[in-house]
């Protein structure tokens, strides 16, 4: 397909004014609405990214923009200087809602991380009587949990971390879905945390042998560790659950928000823990000038109430099955692979006659459906929560197509 005038203008402007700190498919959109995209030329697309799993109560929910929309008009910002008459509201709804004594609500999924790394430090010296400076957190390697200095300190990633050191110091990473090497970092008394993704999203969608979550949360119990889970892109019903962690049972000390917690329509992270922990951190210790701002306190509640009401756990858990069962059925020597929980899926495409994953997302593209590469061959399906039985049938039809013709 080739662009529009217009499009290759608009993608024109980015290049010349924007830094190039992404590489994003050529398809520039102006309206969504539930699964859909528009471009603007009018062209219609099945979504199957979500904005990386912000998405998952679909585009412009109706419900959360009329939350939105309606503080937007009346009170944006007061920052946390003083009192607003929402924030309170939320604080009750969320805690209520996961099942925690307390939120410590910020903006981006990034700085959430950051909030729970900070608050499992201090409780590592206040709690845990680590010696001043020596606390440690054990990370995973291939996670993802975002971009600060901090975070890419955690990376294995050379294209997240490179260039970008001296790092941080007292983070250790083991293998992700390694029992026994998180039993043996645990014998350090210096570890205050493990911070850990249900499944890896930006890895590639990978999903962990059953029982190494529980298995992990328990190690972490018996050492007096804290288990903390980025559930950044699988919380909020995305794998068939309200969190993944839900279908280990388990619950985690600190548990990271963000993403659909707007609904994508807003910045709204959380960090949620019991008073133990979260009181750790006392006034002026922490903070940010929007986190828990009246906006986000409302996009925030309209957001949760969407999916408890649309009961997009169970769709996705349903959809999920259903979805997978049909693109195992395709038949072709591209596809390598289909795997995930609930709407969070990934297929590993072989590379063949010098075309990539990049090349089928561009096929996508022209055949009605976005997605986006992760790595030169996995390509992340995850279409907000909000899709039909017929609608998925159909994108499994087009992705079943698009792969036969490649
Ligand atoms: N944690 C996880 C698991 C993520 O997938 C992401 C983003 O993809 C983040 C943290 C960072 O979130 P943000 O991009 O909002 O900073």
């Amino acid at each position: 397909m080739k662009n529009s005038k217009k499009a290759e203008r608009l993608m024109q402007i980015e290049a010349d004014f924007g830094a190039h700190n992404y590489h994003p498919l050529p398809v520039v959109l102006e309206k969504g609405k539930g699964v859909f995209l528009w471009d603007v030329n009018g062209k219609k697309y099945f979504d199957f990214l979500s904005a990386y799993s912000a998405v998952n109560q679909g585009h412009c929910h109706p419900a959360i923009v009329k939350a939105m929309t309606r503080q937007a008009s009346k009170l944006a910002l007061t920052s946390r200087a003083f009192y607003n008459d929402s924030l309170g509201e939320y604080e009750r709804y969320i805690t209520d809602y996961f099942g925690y004594d307390k939120v410590l609500p910020m903006n981006t999924g990034a700085e959430a991380v950051e909030t729970a790394l900070k608050l499992c430090r201090k409780w590592g010296y206040l709690k845990k009587k680590i010696t001043e400076n020596k606390a440690r957190i054990i990370a995973c390697t291939g996670n993802f949990h975002g971009r600060t200095i901090s975070i890419v300190s955690m990376s294995s990633d050379p294209d997240a971390r490179n260039g970008y050191g001296p790092y941080t110091p007292g983070i250790e990473l083991i293998p992700y879905n390694d029992l026994a090497a998180l039993k043996k970092a645990l014998e350090d008394s210096n570890v205050a945390g493990f911070i850990v993704e249900p499944i890896q999203g930006e890895a590639g969608v990978v999903v962990p042998d059953k029982g190494y979550l529980r298995g992990a949360a328990e190690l972490c119990s018996k050492a007096n560790v804290l288990f903390i889970a980025d559930e950044v892109q699988t919380g909020i019903a995305r794998t068939g659950k309200m969190l993944a962690c839900d279908h280990e049972k388990i619950r985690p000390d600190i548990l990271i928000l963000g993403k659909a917690l707007s609904g994508g329509m807003y910045p709204v992270s959380a960090v949620l823990a019991d008073d133990h922990i979260m009181l750790c951190i006392k006034p002026n210790e922490h903070g940010s000038t929007f986190g828990g701002n009246p906006i986000a306190a409302r996009t925030g509640m309209a957001a949760l109430e969407v999916v408890k009401k649309e009961k997009l756990a169970q769709k996705a858990e349903v959809l999920g099955e259903i979805f997978r069962k049909e693109l195992r059925k395709i038949e072709s020597v591209r596809l390598q692979d289909v795997r995930g929980k609930g709407l969070l899926n990934a297929i590993v495409i072989k590379p063949m006659k010098g075309k990539t994953a990049w090349d089928v997302c561009l096929a996508l593209r022209d055949n009605g459906l976005l997605a986006k590469p992760t790595h030169d061959h996995i390509i992340r399906l995850a279409p907000p929560l909000v899709i039909t039985k017929k609608q998925i049938l159909k994108a499994a039809k087009i992705i079943r197509r698009t792969l036969k013709n490649m």
